[in-house]
């Protein structure tokens, strides 16, 4: 369990507003686990220990369209700001359908996540290699396939 400092301040990053926790750098500074990069599947407890728990993705957004995603200071009324945990975290997809249980595929797709979430390094990361390693293997066989010719 992390401690967290309660004060809330908000930072400009550009046209992009992030709320941030003040002292709490665990939170913000995502470093991937190489272990979890190798892996073909995760399991529930693995994608879920990626996750800050920072919930800057728990608040208001507006698109600007053309890629222009606005993040208000409005946190989502489940959202208790001052440990930055949802109230209803387990419950949260029954009690508000809005609330979209993220996965791979779904981050993978949208536009509008925190580019410092951890899911967001995390799969930018796992796709990198994943396109390095299938480089090697197409460069592999190219060199076995010279050698046979
Ligand atoms: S999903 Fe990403 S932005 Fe949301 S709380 Fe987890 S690390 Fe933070």
């Amino acid at each position: 369990m992390l401690r967290l400092n309660n004060s809330v301040v908000s930072k400009d990053a550009g046209s992009i507003k992030f709320p941030v926790i003040r002292g709490d750098k665990t939170r913000s500074s995502y470093k991937v686990d190489k272990s979890l990069l190798e892996k073909n599947q995760l399991t529930d407890e693995e994608w879920e220990s990626i996750c800050l728990k920072c919930a800057k993705c728990c608040y208001e957004k507006i698109d600007l369209g053309g890629g222009h995603i606005v993040y208000t200071e409005e946190p989502c009324v489940y959202l208790d700001t001052a440990t930055r945990m949802c109230k209803i975290y387990d419950k949260r997809q029954e009690i508000e359908p809005d609330c979209i249980k993220l996965n791979a595929d779904f981050i993978r797709q949208i536009n509008w996540m925190p580019p410092d979430c951890a899911y967001v390094k995390y799969l930018s990361q796992k796709d990198t290699l994943q396109a390095v390693r299938a480089i090697e293997k197409s460069k592999r066989r190219k060199r076995v396939k010279l050698r046979r010719d």
